[in-house]
């Protein structure tokens, strides 16, 4: 056994620094990165924001809603091949390049996510996505991948250290998923007593991945606008987001009424309620690792979304960052022990 003595850090733990800016207002920040890809050479703009693969999250609603403010969606997992097929056939191309195609790793998923693939050249993105990205296994399935689609852009996960996001970039990955545990319906943590605090592990595996000409998606933890800023500040080239984007008109979940009220289920991907939808209950040899909450309803995503950058845009004014991709640079945190005043209640 041994002991890590360095304290690892989540958002909850830090704050940036103001810095010195002649920016007047946040209309002068410009939110949009421009990537080239390290393996597919693919180059992609857009405002580097994902909404994530999960049941009521990344739907193809959510994609067509989200591709207008340039910020993209990572598809779940359980459209078939023929509603993409409808949706390929309605969606615009600076639609499709905002999409990623989900998939895990088993025989089944890697025919399904050809198919797809091959209903349209526009589709770029290929999320590779399973629980413990620790299992060789993935390793040797982002290489099968890549070997079979040599210019697409791939992203594998998740892992939370630098040395596993080295292994998956020389496997093939461009971008690698990185976080475990920090999600709003996660219990990982409490099932497993495994993880790492989300901002140190953005900061460790940025700085990873860059060394190899790679990139990362911080992925999970974001409970506000500021910690959105704060996994870019961290290096994240990426963010992305499920209980921030879930609860909305166009996140493809039910609308349920209750004392007069209006709510939407949201759960994790292995959740309960996720395993009896899809895979006909929870297995006898695994357990749970996801919990369902019930939202309050909240309309139309737009406003979040426009919410969401609007505050990293004020951050980058408040530390004299123009475009966000000066973010990281102009970063300075500060341990704390307190966040926001809650006197009168959460915002
Ligand atoms: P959030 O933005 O809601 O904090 O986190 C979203 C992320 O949580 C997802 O992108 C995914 O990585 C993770 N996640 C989704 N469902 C589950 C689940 O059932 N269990 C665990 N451990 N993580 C989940």
């Amino acid at each position: 056994m041994r002991i890590e003595q360095e304290l690892k850090l989540g958002f909850k733990d830090v704050l940036f620094r103001p810095k010195r800016s002649t920016l007047k207002s946040r209309s002068q920040v410009n939110l949009t990165r421009d990537f080239t890809f390290k393996h597919s050479g693919r180059q992609w703009s857009g405002t580097p924001v994902i909404a994530a693969n999960m049941d009521s999250v990344g739907s193809f609603e959510m994609a067509t809603a989200l591709a207008q403010h340039g910020v993209m969606t990572a598809m779940h997992k359980h459209y078939t091949v023929e509603q993409w097929a409808e949706f390929v056939k309605g969606a615009s191309k600076e639609t499709l390049n905002k999409v990623f195609v989900s998939t895990g790793t088993s025989e089944r998923d890697f025919e399904k996510t050809k198919e797809i693939l091959a209903l349209s050249e526009d589709l770029e993105f290929i999320c590779i996505d399973i629980a413990n990205g620790y299992s060789e296994h993935l390793v040797e399935y982002v290489q099968k991948v890549r070997a079979e689609f040599p210019n697409k852009t791939i992203s594998a996960g998740n892992v939370v250290t630098g040395d596993m996001c080295e292994e998956l970039i020389l496997a093939g990955a461009d971008i690698v998923k990185v976080g475990i545990g920090p999600g709003s319906v996660c219990t990982t943590r409490v099932k497993t007593g495994v993880g790492y605090p989300q901002l140190s592990a953005i900061i460790e595996c940025a700085d990873a991945a860059h060394g190899l000409g790679g990139m990362i998606i911080g992925d999970g933890g974001c409970a506000c606008a500021g910690d959105v800023a704060k996994a870019f500040g961290g290096g994240a080239d990426f963010v992305m987001l499920g209980g921030m984007l879930a609860g909305h008109e166009q996140s493809g979940g039910e609308v349920i009424e209750k004392d007069g009220e209006k709510f939407m289920k949201f759960y994790g991907m292995s959740s309960q309620s996720a395993m009896d939808k899809h895979s006909g209950g929870v297995a006898n040899y695994r357990a749970a690792e996801g919990k369902t909450v019930l939202l309050p309803y909240r309309g139309d995503v737009n406003n979040t979304i426009q919410d969401i950058l609007g505050g990293v845009r004020s951050t980058c004014t408040y530390v004299g960052a123009a475009k966000l991709k000066e973010l990281t640079k102009r970063t300075t945190f500060i341990r704390v022990q307190e966040q926001e005043n809650n006197v009168f209640g959460k915002e």
